[in-house]
């Protein structure tokens, strides 16, 4: 297999510290491109390995963000047994998009880690859903990485100037691409954000271009080799497509199943950006915990009642902050109940820091 450069996959001065404890031990830095059933596939200086968490992390359930996710960068043991190498630790997360698990507690799956730019992309030949939109762009500012709208099919739209200016009311400081991955209008202009050592994945609702727009980026003679081998729950043999994806031109791309109808993990402050109109005028209900339902002396409900901004505006930003108090109640319940669970030593995740760019 083929060596990788580390560089063009995002290795950096930064990781390279981060991974100084790492290499005393005699462990050895790789990308994280493939998740099947628990298996990895790594991306290393020396060649793409298989590799595994140690037994014991894999179960622990109770800590599922512990477990290494597609753009982690891993600390891998360089020798192998029975063709696989060993996950040893996760270096800190830089940015990283997650969604609730469905089930008795509240848990936290990583699904895409280390991304620079999050494409939010939508197809101009459906109505616009400028309430979906502003969802995608909580959820990418949420990870830390930085969010592009883009526009695609712009040949079946009718009214350009009109959809743009619709993205550009919810985009605010957000650049807005208008492309069409079928006449390749726009594509260059989107290439340039796929910068060496940058990392992007594609949001979006199904349909709206992402795997045509994937295809065009990467180049259709690189994807015919994007299928690998993997293993399904009984240890057969099955196709997956790689979920990292180096583009020959310079960036990386990431496209994991699960991401694509992401849900929401938190809502924190950074929603606070999306809707500052609303956030800006509740300083002046009456009330401080004002729902803005039927409180009298709602600045907000007055401001719509004056047109100020639309009703279905508002039904967006309260429908998070329901998801947000529901969120808040679960977790707290969680923090109180007794601690079941080890703590596995071969964790070192972390709390990681976010960066937040916006
Ligand atoms: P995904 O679900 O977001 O991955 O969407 P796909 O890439 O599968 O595209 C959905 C459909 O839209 C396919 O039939 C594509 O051929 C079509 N499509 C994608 N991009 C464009 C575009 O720029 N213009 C037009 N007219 N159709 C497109
Ligand atoms: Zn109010």
């Amino acid at each position: 297999m083929a060596a990788n450069d580390l560089a063009s996959l995002g290795w950096n001065a930064d990781l390279v510290q981060a991974f100084e404890a790492h290499a005393e031990k005699g462990l050895v830095p790789g990308r994280v491109s493939l998740e099947h059933n628990h298996v990895y596939r790594v991306l290393t200086a020396d060649g793409e390995w298989l590799a595994e968490t140690a037994g014991r992390v894999k179960y622990e359930a109770a800590e599922r963000r512990a477990l290494p996710a597609v753009g982690d960068w891993a600390a891998v043991r360089p020798d192998e047994r029975h063709g696989r190498r060993l996950i040893r630790a996760i270096l800190p997360r830089r940015t990283w998009f997650s969604r609730k698990v469905a089930g008795r507690t509240t848990e936290e799956q990583v699904l895409a880690a280390n991304v620079d730019t999050a494409f939010l992309v939508a197809g101009l030949d459906a109505p616009p859903k400028p309430r979906s939109l502003e969802r995608y762009l909580v959820l990418a500012r949420q990870s830390g990485a930085t969010p592009v709208i883009v526009l695609n099919k712009s040949d079946a739209c009718e009214d350009l100037a009109a959809a743009r200016r619709g993205a550009l009311a919810i985009a605010g400081s957000t650049p807005v691409e208008t492309v069409s991955a079928k006449t390749g209008e726009g594509l260059d202009r989107l290439r340039s954000w796929l910068r060496f050592g940058q990392t992007i994945v594609l949001l979006g609702q199904s349909g709206a271009g992402k795997s045509t727009l994937v295809n065009h980026l990467i180049g259709e003679e690189h994807l015919a080799t994007g299928t690998v081998r993997a293993w399904d729950a009984r240890g057969r043999h099955t196709s997956v497509h790689r979920q990292l994806l180096v583009v020959p031109t310079g960036g990386v791309l990431i496209d994991t199943p699960g991401l694509r109808e992401l849900r929401l993990w938190e809502v924190n402050e950074t929603a606070v950006d999306t809707f500052a109109d609303i956030t800006s005028l509740a300083d002046e209900c009456r009330f401080r915990d004002c729902r803005h339902d039927r409180e009298p002396g709602c600045a907000v409900r007055s401001a719509v009642e004056r047109g100020l901004f639309d009703a279905a505006r508002l039904e967006g930003y309260l429908k998070l902050e329901r998801e947000r108090t529901a969120l808040t109640d679960r977790q707290n319940a969680l923090a109180r109940a007794p601690q079941g669970h080890p703590q596995s030593a071969e964790r070192s995740v972390g709390p990681a820091r976010r960066t937040r760019r916006h």
